[in-house]
């Protein structure tokens, strides 16, 4: 049922408001420009009105960007960006041996092809590739860096967000600034950026050695001829075991309990033949194709045929490993793909453990103490270095508060429309990638939902969008995983219901296809812009 032309009762059904009185017929012509400030900064530091506010410089945010000036170029834009550097995870992550653990041929963007020697990149080359992506297309210059958004708060009178933002100096003093827009994209990832997800240890402040999260890796700290715990058994975990054990003394990955690891080869041989043959973005396409191909078809595999994956996994491992050993520490309870697959290029963490340099001990931690951790079979494993590789904070929208004609969003208490926007609330889309498959894969289908939907609003002549819902049908977490961080973090994200655009189908393939032909008038409500006095020039309110 579509609810466009609609009037929707000020109060949304799930919790946030949604604007106020929505129309059936455009009273404007057309728009596609700003029709406040040009874009540019306003000289006196007042309120600055952009189209659209991108928040986050992220992978995500940089294609947004790009998406967006090359399907609406006459739209201002600019991307608020809390750090000082482009690239978001790929920058911040700096802990020894930090990759990708999907290929880079679907983790990089369409339009850009994936130059580097390794399907599986470096932390460092895929930064690179992130910020040559936003110097080169001219994106660059678009970011405001060192500005962390506070709020945002939508007015259905004005038909805009207004966007409080702290602005700090390379000296850390922050300075407030405000924006206004017309449509707010939330490219912010996931986490926490301020901290990572860290158990108490009894003990802790007994341990004499240095104790580190791989969030913040510490730039002094040398490991070489130490003896390193790992207590982990996720992604961070797998690379860090064989990336240490290179120089330190000694290695323990300490895990509570088993995951899968899949010991794939780390160079593309297909990817590498094409490559040679074929033109640059022609290869790409290619190389992506096969390997979404790959990966949907490995998952949907590993759903429906868990035991046939399971035992495929067993025997990759058991090409390293003895049965015992791979019995006691790689066999999971869960099935494949309940969490995220680890992954093991050209099997490097099994070569790692197989030697006398790493190891991996499967039990629950006791308590700390003074030369390092106590198992609960008293055993104590000697470390002069612990690495708590125990996860992310999971953190909606960057942390920023929203709220909607005056009415506070409690992203848990929302339902994702599309997995790109929230009920109830307008003019406001977000980014989240797949659990599944490359993060861009997603990212990029919402960024080009967002130019669709903001093209749609431009012939109709219509200022605002909000998804109305109605009947969402059961919900669930966004993030389809049993995964710890993604069971501790669910009540804080927006949930999926049960049908049609409230879904999210973790099936690359299918969504593009549907997604780019969705109704864009299903369960979403339009609304004109507002009385002309209100879109008289701003950049003096401040
Ligand atoms: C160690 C690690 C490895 C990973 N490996 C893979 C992988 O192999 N494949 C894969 O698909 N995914 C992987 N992921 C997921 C990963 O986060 C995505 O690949 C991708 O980098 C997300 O991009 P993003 O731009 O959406 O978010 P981010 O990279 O998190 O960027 C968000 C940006 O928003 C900014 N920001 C946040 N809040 C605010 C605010 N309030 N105001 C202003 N700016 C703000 C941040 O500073 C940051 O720059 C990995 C994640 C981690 C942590």
């Amino acid at each position: 049922m579509s609810s466009e032309g609609k009037e929707v009762s000020p109060q949304g059904k799930f919790g946030a408001p949604i604007a106020g009185r929505l129309e059936a017929e455009p009273k404007e012509p057309a728009v596609t420009t700003s029709v406040t400030t040009p874009a540019g900064r306003p000289a006196d530091g007042g309120v600055e009105h952009l189209d659209v506010l991108i928040v986050g410089a992220g992978l995500s945010g940089v294609g947004a960007a790009w998406r967006l000036r090359r399907e609406h170029p006459g739209r201002s834009f600019a991307i608020l960006e809390a750090r000082a550097a482009i690239g978001g995870t790929w920058d911040l992550f700096r802990y020894p041996g930090v990759r990708s653990d999907s290929d880079m041929f679907t983790l990089s963007y369409p339009f850009r092809p994936w130059r580097g020697e390794h399907s599986i990149a470096t932390g460092e080359s895929i930064r690179d590739y992130i910020r040559d992506t936003a110097v080169e297309t001219g994106i660059e210059p678009s970011i405001r860096f060192r500005t962390r958004v506070v709020d945002a708060s939508w007015s259905s009178e004005d038909a805009r967000w207004t966007v409080r933002t702290e602005v700090a100096d390379a000296d850390g003093t922050t300075a407030p600034r405000t924006y206004t827009c017309a449509f707010l994209f939330l490219c912010t990832g996931y986490y926490s950026y301020d901290h990572g997800h860290q158990p108490e240890f009894g003990g802790r402040e007994d341990f004499a050695g240095r104790f580190v999260h791989p969030q913040f890796w510490p730039e002094d700290l040398d490991h070489a001829g130490k003896r390193v715990v790992v207590i982990g058994s996720g992604a961070t975990a797998v690379t860090l075991v064989p990336a240490m054990a290179r120089t330190a003394a000694h290695v323990t990955m300490l895990q509570r309990s088993p995951s899968y690891l899949a010991a794939l080869p780390g160079r593309d041989e297909f990817a590498d033949r094409i490559r040679r043959r074929l033109p640059a973005n022609l290869a790409h396409r290619l190389i992506r194709a096969k390997n979404v191909l790959f990966s949907q078809a490995f998952y949907q595999l590993a759903r429906r045929r868990p035991t046939q994956v399971k035992k495929a996994l067993r025997d990759l491992a058991l090409k390293f490993l003895e049965p015992a050993v791979v019995d006691e520490h790689f066999t999971p309870t869960y099935e494949p793909w309940d969490q995220r697959l680890c992954l093991a290029p050209d099997g490097d963490f099994y070569r790692a453990i197989t030697g006398d340099r790493a190891s991996v001990v499967t039990r629950r931690i006791d308590r700390f103490v003074e030369n390092g951790i106590r198992l609960d079979s008293g055993e104590v494993l000697e470390a002069d270095v612990v690495v708590s590789a125990t996860g992310l904070d999971l953190l909606a929208f960057g942390g920023m508060e929203l709220t909607v004609d005056g009415r506070r969003v409690d992203p848990g208490d929302t339902v994702a429309y599309r997995g790109l926007m929230l009920g109830g609330v307008p003019n406001l889309a977000f980014s989240i990638g797949y659990v599944n498959a490359s993060w861009t894969l997603r990212s990029d289908l919402a960024a080009r939902y967002v130019c669709r939907l903001l093209g749609h609003m431009d012939r109709h002549g219509w200022a605002v969008a909000v998804p109305t819902p109605e009947d969402v049908g059961t919900r669930r977490p966004l993030l389809d995983l049993t995964s710890g961080y993604a069971l501790r973090g669910a009540g804080r994200f927006p949930k999926q219901g049960g049908r049609g655009p409230w879904t999210v189908r973790s099936n690359y393939p299918a969504e593009l296809l549907s997604l780019p032909r969705a109704d864009l008038r299903q369960d979403m409500a339009f609304g004109p812009r507002p009385p002309a006095r209100l879109v008289e020039p701003v950049g003096v309110t401040a």
